[in-house]
């Protein structure tokens, strides 16, 4: 394995990638492996290559085997055509992150977290969640044999409760400030043993990588003008740019899109420090969102994405709740049901390009990072209506 090093994202402190460390121990920012600059896309013609063995060269620290993986990544870059012409917006996809195993683009990041964990000797492995992380680690801990801790808001719906269980985690329901709680599981994690694959931890975002490398491909890498990715820890959103930057450096890409972090208007503390040209997000008040699984009100990440979109030359937007439910409608009118934070980035663009902050003739790409049947409580917002009738009756429709 060669030898790879982790800085950190505010003051470049370095440590060695064989050591579980997710914060920097000298200003608290987080830490992030180091970029990698030379690479190649292993093609190949077994249809049963799996997404690590495609982009190892990209992964150089980590020893991967053809069966480690539940079948995440490869998800399909849909081109939203009605959507285009009712916008008028010359290219517009949605990267359909449902389609992974626990349809949500966790597991891209949870596996790279499950297998570093290994790799550094842990047997236990746990997450802070508000939704899609839970049930991620939860399965991904049960395919390779390891003991797993859960804990999510004490409020958590019953309906997001049971797909979690399934797989059988420690699970904690914990009253008490939320935002808190991840920087407390880091310590507990420490004590206990319990290798944390929390929302922004390194290897989590090295994850969302893998997000950019496939979107290039996907487009023949003509690179898209804009990607807007629902924005909550902060974790994917810096893991696709990373993607990019990677791309770009090892040669595969000629430039790096513009990154849009689109949150919504009822948690959005990274928009509101961008408005305010502040370097610090500050903890966002009461929040309150339809978009539950953005609904993070101090991301850990939140600086770093400031940092981020400075260098990437790209900007924030944020949604109401009513724009979120229009946009979730007008995906459903595509044939695609997204979970309420997928349908972020659609409500996004619509106001940039309303606002002109968006030209017509771009390629855009939003990011879809969960599926519909997650949230389906969304329902009480819509009038869905059928029809009943007798069988003799049908011919009468
Ligand atoms: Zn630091």
């Amino acid at each position: 394995m060669m030898e790879v090093n982790l800085y950190c994202t505010g003051c470049n402190h370095k440590e060695n990638i064989n050591k579980n460390i997710s914060r920097c121990p000298k200003c608290g920012e987080p830490m992030e492996v180091e970029l990698k600059t030379k690479g190649k896309i292993k093609y190949s013609k077994n249809i049963g290559q799996n997404l690590l063995e495609k982009y190892q060269n990209f992964f150089p620290y980590l020893d991967i085997k053809k069966e480690d993986t539940l079948g995440e990544g490869f998800t399909p870059l849909v081109k939203l055509d009605n959507l285009e012409k009712k916008l008028d917006i010359k290219n517009l996809y949605l990267k359909n992150e449902s389609q992974n195993p626990t349809w949500s683009f966790k597991d891209r990041g949870t596996l790279l977290g499950i297998l570093h964990a290994k790799s550094l000797g842990y047997k236990k492995v746990g997450t802070v969640s508000t939704g899609n992380m839970a049930p991620s680690v939860a399965a991904y801990a049960s395919k390779f044999n390891m003991k797993s801790y859960v804990f999510v808001k004490d409020n958590i719906a019953e309906e997001k409760l049971n797909p979690i269980l399934i797989y059988n985690p420690n699970l904690y329901k914990v009253k008490g400030d939320y935002g808190s709680l991840y920087y407390k599981s880091l310590k507990l994690g420490k004590e206990k043993d319990i290798y944390f694959i929390n929302s922004d931890v390194p290897l989590r975002v090295e994850g969302s990588k893998t997000i950019a490398y496939e979107i290039c491909e996907q487009v023949d890498f003509k690179v898209p003008d804009y990607i807007i990715v629902p924005t909550s820890a902060g974790g994917n959103i810096r893991g696709i740019e990373k993607g990019f930057r990677e791309f770009k450096e090892a040669g595969l890409i000629d430039n790096i899109p513009k990154i849009i972090c689109a949150q919504s208007e009822g948690c959005s503390p990274i928009h509101k420090a961008y408005v305010q040209n502040r370097e610090e997000i500050e903890r966002f008040k009461n929040p309150y969102t339809i978009a539950h699984a953005i609904e993070n009100p101090l991301p850990p990440s939140g600086n770093q994405v400031l940092r981020m979109l400075k260098r990437n030359g790209g900007f924030t937007e944020a949604v109401k709740d009513e724009e979120i439910i229009n946009a979730q409608k007008m995906m459903a009118e595509e044939g695609l049901f997204m979970q309420p934070a997928s349908c972020v980035p659609l409500a996004a663009l619509i106001k940039l390009k309303n606002n002109g902050k968006i030209e017509k003739d771009s390629t855009i790409v939003l990011i879809g990072t969960g599926g519909g049947l997650k949230y389906t409580s969304v329902f009480d917002k819509y009038e869905l209506k059928y029809n009943q009738i007798d069988l003799e009756s049908i011919n009468n429709i």
